[in-house]
């Protein structure tokens, strides 16, 4: 039977692939035989007020409180919470034949504006999500994925897509980024109001959202 190329997580709200098991993608090929194959799962995710309203409603905040949020690896910024990546050791280590390792690269080329794009990409090459686990993948529980972890399909996968799944693809991205984009700017606008943050009062955001509806 032949396989869909996208699916529909309909209880996580999440997009899948099956072409993810074997990383098209020429973007997220490894730079170097010793780097392991993690695909997109590079990136840092970003834990806005949404994704910490499913960890406290679903009786998690012990996780939120304990692994996310005093992780030295985080940035904590006011509303969302930028989970910082294991950088392997390769990035500090110049390989036969160049002149600099990837860490000096990444540091010339994040020097300029016009390079400062490539400077993020070098050093994406080398940095593999904190909740990836080489064996099974994704590690974090499914409700906890960010929006764009749910939503993010490369481009390849995209080229691949028939017309009908390109329609379904975008159906289910807009349905992702509405629920959650429309939580995070609403309860950020009434926290701003209440004058808390999660630098400086994380117990109190807690608590409130420990009454929100949904
Ligand atoms: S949270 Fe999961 S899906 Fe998102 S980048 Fe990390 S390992 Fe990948």
């Amino acid at each position: 039977m032949k396989e869909n190329r996208i699916d529909w997580d309909e209880t996580n709200l999440q997009i899948l692939s099956s072409m993810c098991r074997k990383c098209p993608e020429p973007h997220f090929q490894p730079r170097t035989p010793e780097l392991p194959q993690i695909g997109c799962c590079a990136y840092e995710p970003v834990f806005t007020l949404f994704e910490i309203y499913k960890m406290v409603s679903s009786g998690e905040e012990e996780f939120f409180l304990h692994s996310i949020y005093p992780n030295p690896k985080n940035t904590v910024y006011d509303y969302e919470i930028i989970a910082g990546g294991n950088i392997h050791p390769l990035f500090y280590k110049k390989q036969p034949g160049q002149t600099e390792t990837p860490y000096e690269r990444h540091e010339s080329l994040k020097k300029s504006v016009s390079t400062a794009y490539l400077a993020v990409d070098e050093r994406l090459g080398y940095t593999m999500c904190q909740f990836f686990e080489e064996e099974n993948g994704c590690g974090l529980p499914p409700a906890f994925k960010t929006s764009i972890c749910r939503s993010f399909m490369c481009c390849s996968i995209e080229k691949a897509l028939t017309e009908e799944e390109r329609v379904l693809l975008d159906d289910w991205r807009r349905r992702i980024r509405e629920e959650a984009e429309t939580f995070h700017r609403k309860h950020k606008e009434v926290l701003q109001g209440k004058g808390i943050s999660l630098g400086g009062n994380v117990l109190d955001i807690i608590g409130y959202l420990k009454q929100v509806d949904g």
